[in-house]
């Protein structure tokens, strides 16, 4: 089964909605098998998203990811990496399709809830910055 990583960021960690989050995941066959609550330094959020250091969002969404704890998860399921996007939708809430985390829940294109890996490599790379070998099993 194929596995990806997931964060529940602060704009819903603050609202508590990291439940309604997860029955989201579960309803389309997506299991948590991994996940914990962490406080991100802001040069920790630079390392994860450096694919990014160029656009002129970085710094922002860089201070954002470390303005409280976050929730990262490794998520597994049968195409997990392509559902978890599905479910997550459009990056821009306004632009998300009905019933996906970002359409109900997101406040803004930063501002936008989940994240997911868009790839096998990045997905490989991204659980193994949270987690250890001994976290996943
Ligand atoms: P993620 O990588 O978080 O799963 P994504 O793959 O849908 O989201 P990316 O293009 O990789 O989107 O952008 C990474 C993150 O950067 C977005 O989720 C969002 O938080 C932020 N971001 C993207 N575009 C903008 C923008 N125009 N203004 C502000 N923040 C943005
Ligand atoms: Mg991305």
């Amino acid at each position: 089964l194929e596995r990806t990583f997931s964060i529940i960021k602060p704009d819903a960690t603050r609202r508590n909605l990291t439940g309604a989050i997860n029955a989201k995941f579960e309803e389309a066959g997506l299991r948590v098998v991994a996940q914990k609550r962490i406080h991100l330094t802001k040069a920790q959020a630079g390392v994860f998203y450096s694919v990014h250091a160029e656009r002129p969002f970085y710094d922002e969404l860089c201070e954002f990811m470390a303005s409280e704890p976050i929730v990262a998860q490794v998520l597994e399921g049968e195409g997990a990496i392509a559902k978890n996007r599905e479910v997550m939708g459009a990056t821009n809430p306004s632009d998300a399709a009905p019933g996906t985390i970002r359409a109900e829940f997101a406040e803004s294109v930063g501002e936008n809830s989940v994240h997911g890996s868009d790839a096998p490599e990045t997905a490989a790379v991204e659980i193994a910055y949270f987690f250890s070998g001994l976290e996943l099993v």
